[in-house]
């Protein structure tokens, strides 16, 4: 594996992150490039000494436009966004699922309180009629 650095040929020393998650590896001499690249974009990247080098290999870094790397960290931002919502979302769900559950546990018409006062007590009716 070779530093991520376009055209370097040293081996990473560095593992790096950047801001919206996207993760390299380079050498030390590649580190101030990379932390002037970051701060030309306005976003953090930070660097852990070696150890954690992953087996994949990691995206070369070329040039880095400052809109590229505005759009990686909204889509990160986003991505991020939509997790949470999705969560929310289970939650509001689950809530949904229990409340029904409750309803559903509750017998449909209760026969006291309101509907009584407008209606007759249902022994009266079928004796009236009988009287007459
Ligand atoms: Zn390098």
């Amino acid at each position: 594996m070779e530093c991520t650095v376009e055209g370097c040929e040293e081996t990473p020393t560095l593992h790096f992150t950047w801001a919206w998650g996207e993760e390299g590896a380079c050498c030390d001499a590649h580190r101030s490039y990379l932390e002037s690249k970051a701060s030309q974009l306005g976003r953090t990247i930070a660097f852990e000494r070696g150890s954690t080098l992953r087996d994949y290999k990691p995206p070369v870094v070329r040039d880095l436009s400052p809109e590229l790397g505005a759009l990686r960290m909204q889509n990160a931002e986003l991505m991020e966004r939509v997790k949470k919502d999705q969560e929310t979302i289970g939650l509001l769900e689950a809530k949904i699922y229990e409340l029904q559950s409750k309803l559903a546990d509750q017998p449909a018409a209760p026969p006291t309180a309101e509907s009584s006062p407008a209606s007759p007590p249902s022994g009266a009716a079928p004796r009236a009629r009988g009287s007459r």
